[in-house]
């Protein structure tokens, strides 16, 4: 009998059978509460009878048309609705499969666009596995442990994360703009830049949240330098922070990112990513150098399409507003009652709490005894964070009032 590879071991005895909503059904004839909505994926909730007829449609209809011989309905439907959520300068797409391409499809238009070749990524960040795309990753530097050499050209940069480098708050902004300077001033120099890749909140790193200066001083330097500024929303965009995108947070109106990077909750759990850029950047990608076999497949682009839908009816920006409230409110109430966890923070419904011991420090294995109780008592919650001692919750976006005071129970049961 063929075995699972060691890398596909359950994480928890779940075999999920089926998905409705907020739930899983598992073969042990349990009902779960996912927190974890496929890793930030399932936005419109598992099996949205919406998105399932959508693609159920376009199974029988047409399932693939390969983008550089053929076109279809799906692709240009989405381009047009996706349009109206999108910054006005960002007005050309391209599709692709999953968030480490798109990162790579971001990286490979910025090197021909700027005809340089470094890229700074921060400290932190997560950005994917593929070769290039985990050489902009370090989150977690234990997957890329005797894999390299990596993509060469990346330069690192702190992120303004305060309580990593034991920096005060208040001047945590200044201190990575800072860095960033002298890393351009003797790392890569400026007119070696192509562009600055970032998250609006770390994600993998441990769901901090960037600021609006900080946000604001990358677009300056990458305008003085003429590099390119890139936001990776893989895991914040869609609505998942309470806004459609998450840098909007921080700068509301006007341009922000030159290259913005979408996926996960795009199509609800169909694999699709996407870059999104002015038309005249777009066309600086040298012809053949973007694709692949998969990219913009008929049933992804029409299973995203309804799940934009979704989003707008339902207003699920707005209930991922007032549910991540709601849940960050109850994580710092069972965090006042219980010393292991030392910080909770989040964005919307991206919301993590992070274990510490006694000293302080990072506490990867309470952390996981947490998630192992809670996912025991029926509510499933991911790890992250550079030890894997933060505990995050990111449900899917039509999550209701009950079923977050039901997680927060069990969560406070399980801590
Ligand atoms: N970028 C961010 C911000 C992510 O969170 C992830 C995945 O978690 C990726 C890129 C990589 O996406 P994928 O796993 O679809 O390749």
């Amino acid at each position: 009998m063929t075995a699972l590879s060691p890398q596909l071991k359950q994480a928890t005895p779940v075999l999920a059978e089926r998905g409705e909503g907020v739930h899983l059904y598992g073969a042990d004839g349990r009902r779960y509460l996912d927190f974890t909505a496929g890793i930030g994926v399932t936005s419109t909730g598992h099996c949205h009878p919406r998105v399932v007829a959508a693609a159920q449609r376009q199974v029988a209809t047409l399932i693939h048309g390969q983008y550089t011989t053929v076109m279809h309905r799906p692709l240009l439907e989405l381009t047009d609705r996706l349009g109206e959520f999108l910054p006005p300068t960002l007005d050309s797409v391209f599709y692709l499969n999953s968030g480490s391409e798109a990162v790579e499809a971001a990286v490979r238009l910025a090197r021909h666009a700027t005809g340089r070749q470094n890229i700074v990524a921060f400290h932190g960040g997560f950005h994917g596995r593929t070769m290039g795309a985990g050489a902009l990753t370090t989150s977690a530097n234990k997957f890329r442990a005797g894999i390299g050499p990596m993509m060469p050209g990346v330069a690192l940069a702190p992120f303004p994360t305060a309580f990593r480098y034991g920096w005060p708050q208040e001047q945590t902004v200044d201190f990575a703009l800072n860095e960033l300077d002298y890393l351009l001033a003797t790392a890569t120099a400026p007119d070696d830049t192509a562009a600055f890749i970032v998250e609006p909140v770390l994600g993998e790193g441990g769901y901090v949240p960037a600021d609006e200066r900080f946000l604001r001083g990358l677009r300056e330097r990458a305008d003085r330098i003429g590099a390119l500024l890139i936001l990776d929303e893989v895991q914040t965009g869609v609505g998942r922070t309470g806004r459609f995108w998450g840098h909007q947070h921080f700068v509301p109106q006007g341009p922000l990112a030159d290259i913005l990077i979408t996926a996960k909750g795009l199509a609800s759990g169909f694999p699709l990513s996407a870059i999104a850029a002015s038309r005249d950047l777009m066309a600086q990608a040298r012809p053949g150098s973007q694709g692949g076999t998969y990219g913009g497949n008929a049933v992804a682009c029409a299973a995203a399409l309804a799940t934009l839908e979704v989003v707008a009816q339902e207003k699920l920006v707005e209930n991922a507003a007032e549910q991540g409230d709601r849940l960050i409110a109850g994580l710092r109430a069972v965090a006042e009652r219980n010393k292991a966890i030392g910080d909770v923070r989040g964005l919307g419904l991206m919301c993590a709490s992070e274990f510490v011991d006694a000293a302080g420090k990072p506490d990867p294995a309470t952390a996981a005894r947490a998630q192992q109780e809670a996912s025991a008592r029926g509510l499933l919650l991911l790890t992250c964070g550079a030890t894997g001692n933060v505990v995050r919750m990111i449900p899917p976006l039509v999550v209701d009032a009950g079923q977050i005071d039901e997680g927060l129970a069990l969560w406070e049961e399980s801590v």
